[in-house]
């Protein structure tokens, strides 16, 4: 079974027949959707983001062009792939096709095998982009969600609270003493201990929603919307308590028995002036007071 076989293609056209003959060829190879009309390929896509669309451009009431125009414009499905099926051999109506963002345009008559090869190419391309897309957002050693992914999601989990007037939480962690840990166990030791770290704050953070990344070296950052400063509280603590419950040796230098974290909170309820930088520097600055009153400890 080769890994294009989970892909799964939506075939728009108004005629049956041509449905019927396309997928019974792309059916042996992917899973197939149909439907016959712009809408319920907007729903279907929209719904289930199928790998590759084949589109007809001739249909009544919403013609291809259209339903293409407004894949193209909805960030949820502007990444399918879509190819053109027409009976129609007008390069102005190709051209029209690909300048829509069409990857590709077939004309009939269909020779199945040179569609299935088609398919077959643009699914490959659709796969690599869609690892690409993921690595951007993961941070390499530890697999969690990486700064890139972090700055975007606190940008919308932000605006997201301010439009509902609900508050929005961040946690600001770091370990405690961690240069003194790699100086005695070494950097590889020490990149062990962060992947133990952050898959703790990955498991006991987890509410759906809530996002745990890397913010930089030895530094998380835990979004928290819809999260109100004693709720933050409350989550934050139990982090801070997990990783003492790891009891990962530290370092003799750094006079603890354990690796431990310090952690600033800062809440707020976002006016529409609220920008991401003043809660980070929000939860920076109660970080630098966890720290400077004894680390090991939450300070909001
Ligand atoms: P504090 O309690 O004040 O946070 O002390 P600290 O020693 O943790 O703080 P400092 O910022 O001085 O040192 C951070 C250390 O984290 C230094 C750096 O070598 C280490 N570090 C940062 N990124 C990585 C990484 O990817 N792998 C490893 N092994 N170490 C890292
Ligand atoms: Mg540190
Ligand atoms: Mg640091």
């Amino acid at each position: 079974m080769s890994p294009l076989s989970h892909c799964s293609i939506l075939i728009v056209d108004d005629v049956p027949t041509n449905i019927q003959v396309l997928a019974e060829a792309l059916r042996q190879d992917h899973r197939v959707k149909v439907a016959t009309n712009g809408p319920d390929a907007l729903a279907i896509a929209r719904t289930t983001l199928p790998d590759l669309i084949l589109l007809d451009v001739m249909m009544p009431d919403m013609d291809g062009f259209e339903v293409c125009r407004q894949l193209k414009s909805d960030s949820v499905t502007q990444g399918i792939p879509v190819i053109f099926v027409t009976a129609k051999d007008d390069f102005r109506d190709e051209e029209r096709g690909l300048n829509l963002g069409a990857v590709d345009y077939i004309t009939k008559p269909f020779h199945l095998p040179v569609i299935r090869a088609r398919v077959r190419n643009h699914l490959q391309l659709k796969q690599r982009a869609d690892l690409l897309e993921r690595m951007a957002h993961i941070d390499a050693l530890t697999g969690i969600a990486n700064r890139r992914r972090f700055d975007e999601a606190l940008e919308i989990e932000l605006r997201r609270c301010q439009r509902e007037q609900e508050p929005i939480s961040l946690l600001l962690l770091d370990i405690d003493y961690f240069k003194q840990y790699n100086d005695h166990f070494g950097h590889g030791m020490g990149d062990l201990c962060l992947v133990q770290v952050a898959g703790s704050l990955q498991h006991n953070a987890a509410r759906a929603g809530d996002l745990v990344a890397r913010y930089g070296g030895e530094e998380f950052a835990v979004v928290l919307p819809q999260t109100d400063r004693d709720a933050a509280l409350q989550i934050a603590e139990r982090l801070r308590e997990r990783i003492l419950a790891l009891k990962l040796p530290h370092a003799p230098t750094s006079g603890l028995p354990f690796v431990s974290i310090s952690i600033g909170l800062a809440t707020v309820v976002p006016d529409a002036n609220a920008a991401p930088i003043d809660l980070i520097e929000a939860a920076d600055t109660m970080l630098y007071q966890a720290k400077s009153t004894g680390r090991n400890r939450v300070c909001a």
